[in-house]
């Protein structure tokens, strides 16, 4: 049985990796392929699975060019969440959420989640529309990038089992962010104790969060973590601010010597990413301060990330 897994991102997919695994022990020829795959029609199987939005018009050209009688499934988070588009351009009903077909499916992976879903209800994500609130994954299978929407939303027992688990990693990157709203003491001590944690990360989205900000970075300063080497600050923009709140809460991580992020912010179910603009902005704004906020950021996380590498690898 020869099978395709088309990752319509370029970003690592989880799912692709484990479908593919999956069907490898079930003795199929897997070929794992990008959105650009030439020669689809000859293989009996194919798996497409996209995270963005904005990659769902590539992945329905693709799957328009596929001939009669080839099984095709469409998932991801994107699949999710424009399912009924799918359907209508495709005539294929995408798989909504996890699929319990390979969702367990051991092997070595770059990434994984300890849980899923959350607490909060921010209006700019679409994780509590794909998967609600916060569950456990008591059988995770340990990676280094852990991919949890709000880990901290976990209870302590779990908390403390994941640490365990994953203590058994070289390192350890919480990709998607900490809540900072949540942070306690305990957790800096397990995390030291138990993890090497390649930096703390946390999100501004707002300037009411100012005083949560500065308690944390207080919080972590107790610890010896200093903002210059180890902590990087996540700030969605042009959703509802403005530029000048945007800039405010970037000076203030800059003053606080922590890193900024900007995330531009892109409507849940966008077909073409950085299309939208708010009327607070303009398009000349929203690349300029993202230039502006990432270009230094990346540079020092680059290079954080090179010295982990040497450092794990010895
Ligand atoms: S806290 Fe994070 S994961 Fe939870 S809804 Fe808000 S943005 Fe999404």
């Amino acid at each position: 049985m020869k099978s395709l897994i088309v990752n319509c991102d370029s970003d690592y997919n989880l799912a692709c990796e484990k479908i593919a695994s999956r069907l490898k022990r079930d003795g199929h020829d897997v070929t794992k392929a990008g959105i650009d795959v030439k020669n689809i029609n000859k293989y009996d199987n194919i798996y497409l699975s996209a995270i963005y939005t904005w990659n769902i018009p590539a992945m329905i050209k693709l799957v328009q060019q596929i001939t009669a009688g080839t099984k095709v499934e469409i998932g991801g988070p994107a699949a999710s969440v424009m399912a009924d588009y799918i359907l209508l351009k495709t005539g294929i009903k995408p798989k909504i959420g996890l699929d319990a077909r390979f969702d367990s499916e051991p092997s070595k992976y770059l990434s994984t989640y300890t849980s899923r879903g959350c607490i909060r209800n921010c209006e700019f994500c679409s994780i509590p529309l794909i998967e609600g609130k916060t569950k456990e994954i008591h059988d995770f299978i340990p990676a280094p990038i852990v991919l949890d929407p709000n880990f901290l939303a976990c209870s302590k027992e779990h908390i403390i089992n994941s640490c365990e688990k994953l203590s058994a990693l070289p390192a350890v990157d919480f990709l998607h962010g900490l809540d900072a709203r949540l942070l306690e003491s305990w957790h800096i001590e397990l995390f030291f104790k138990k993890l090497n944690l390649v930096c703390w990360r946390f999100t501004f989205d707002s300037l009411k969060n100012e005083s949560t900000l500065k308690n944390v970075l207080a919080m972590l300063k107790n610890y010896q973590i200093k903002p210059a080497e180890k902590i990087i600050i996540y700030c969605i923009y042009g959703f509802s601010d403005t530029p000048e709140d945007a800039w405010d809460r970037v000076n203030l991580i800059t003053s606080l010597k922590a890193h900024p992020y900007a995330m531009r912010y892109q409507p849940l179910d966008t077909l073409e990413k950085d299309s939208y603009i708010h009327k607070n902005w303009t398009s000349t704004k929203l690349v300029e301060f993202k230039q502006l906020c990432n270009i230094p950021t990346m540079r020092w996380l680059n290079d954080l990330l090179r010295r982990v590498r040497t450092t794990t690898a010895r």
